[in-house]
């Protein structure tokens, strides 16, 4: 039994289980700043939808303008047809009252076009609103949800901590500073199963002279390749 490993074993499940947490807290607020990235989006294109409706509607305005133009110009050249003095003045009231009318028509048909198109934006504008209000409630649900699990992941940091402290207390610093080597080069894990010859970390093969000391199962033996500290596999119980 080598005992160096096993204790090597608990610190590396120890730190598994911290980066785990840590991982977690940060993995929180990243989906929270999606979902933030979410909502403001959703918010902007509603904003662009409704300046949108905004603008149509002052041309739509604008056009109905026009048409009650038309309107009260013919209504005035009606009442003075009651008075015309001779065909002349008959004929260039006509002329102005048929060239109204063509002015009245051609703006009707336009701000008809301008409200079929206000009728689509309010549509469009109506369903913008519904996915904001949805990603603003993702949002809060999310704040909640990390609210209540932070802590918990907080707490659970300190403890693995605390429990970090008095697994290295009895382990050589020589040796904690092989793991801790191996821990960096390896994103958080510093061992590896040796098994039919290979590292498991890598799946690499060590030269015979290594995977022979690693069998022996006297000293820590690290892998040439990847760095990580070999054991074999009878070592893997607990020793807690
Ligand atoms: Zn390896």
């Amino acid at each position: 039994m080598n005992d160096k490993i096993q204790k090597l074993l608990v610190l590396q499940r120890n730190d598994t289980e911290f980066i785990a947490v840590q991982r977690r807290m940060k993995t929180g607020p990243e989906e929270m700043v999606k979902a933030q990235e979410n909502l403001a989006q959703a918010q902007k294109a509603f904003e662009k939808k409704a300046a949108e409706l905004k603008e149509v509607q002052i041309a739509a305005d604008a056009e109905e303008m026009e048409v009650k133009q038309s309107e009260a110009e013919i209504e005035k050249q009606k009442e003075k047809l009651g008075v015309v003095k001779n065909s002349k003045e008959y004929n260039i009231v006509r002329t102005a009252i048929s060239v109204a009318d063509k002015h009245k028509s051609e703006h009707e048909t336009i701000e008809l076009q301008y409200l079929e198109k206000i009728d689509a934006i309010k549509a469009d504008l109506k369903s913008l609103e519904a996915k904001r209000d949805q990603a603003a409630a993702e949002l809060e649900s999310f704040k909640k949800e990390f609210m209540a699990e932070e802590k918990m992941l907080r707490g659970k940091a300190a403890e693995l901590k605390a429990k970090r402290k008095l697994c290295t207390k009895n382990i050589d610093p020589e040796d904690l500073e092989l793991y801790e080597t191996a821990l960096r080069r390896n994103h958080g894990v510093a061992m590896a199963l040796m098994k039919d010859g290979a590292c498991q970390g890598c799946f690499r093969q060590p030269i015979r002279n290594v995977q022979n000391q690693v069998l022996l199962n006297r000293d820590l033996i690290a892998c040439q390749d990847c760095g990580r500290i070999l054991y074999i596999a009878e070592q893997e119980e607990p020793v807690e």
